[in-house]
């Protein structure tokens, strides 16, 4: 399953800078996949991009960007629950299509 930011957060960009997969944007700021340039997903806040993250698998053992959060507002995505493999299969596709 991926990973979401809740309204908990702060936007104070902590958890970006830990995303080996470039997942984490700022609050209205477009986000990119493939190369392309995409619509924020969220205005409020710091969001997760759910086809990019992979839970750190492929990177890591633990999510960094939970671990680098001061006010708790990172958690499991329940819309997007995935397993080892296809996180795996995610990341590969990133690594191909760039990130
Ligand atoms: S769990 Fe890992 S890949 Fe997903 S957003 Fe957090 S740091 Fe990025
Ligand atoms: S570290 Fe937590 S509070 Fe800071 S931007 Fe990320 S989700 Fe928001």
């Amino acid at each position: 399953m991926s990973i979401m930011i809740t309204d908990e957060c702060i936007s104070c960009n902590a958890c970006g800078a830990e995303c080996p997969n470039d997942a984490i944007y700022d609050g209205g700021a477009a986000y990119l996949y493939g190369g392309e340039e995409k619509p924020a997903l969220n205005d409020e806040h710091t969001y997760i991009v759910p086809d990019k993250c992979t839970e750190c698998v492929g990177f890591n053992d633990e999510p960094q960007c939970i671990q680098a959060c001061p006010t708790e507002a990172i958690v499991p995505n329940p819309d997007h629950v995935e397993t080892k493999e296809q996180l795996m299969a995610k990341k590969e596709h990133l690594d191909k299509i760039g990130r």
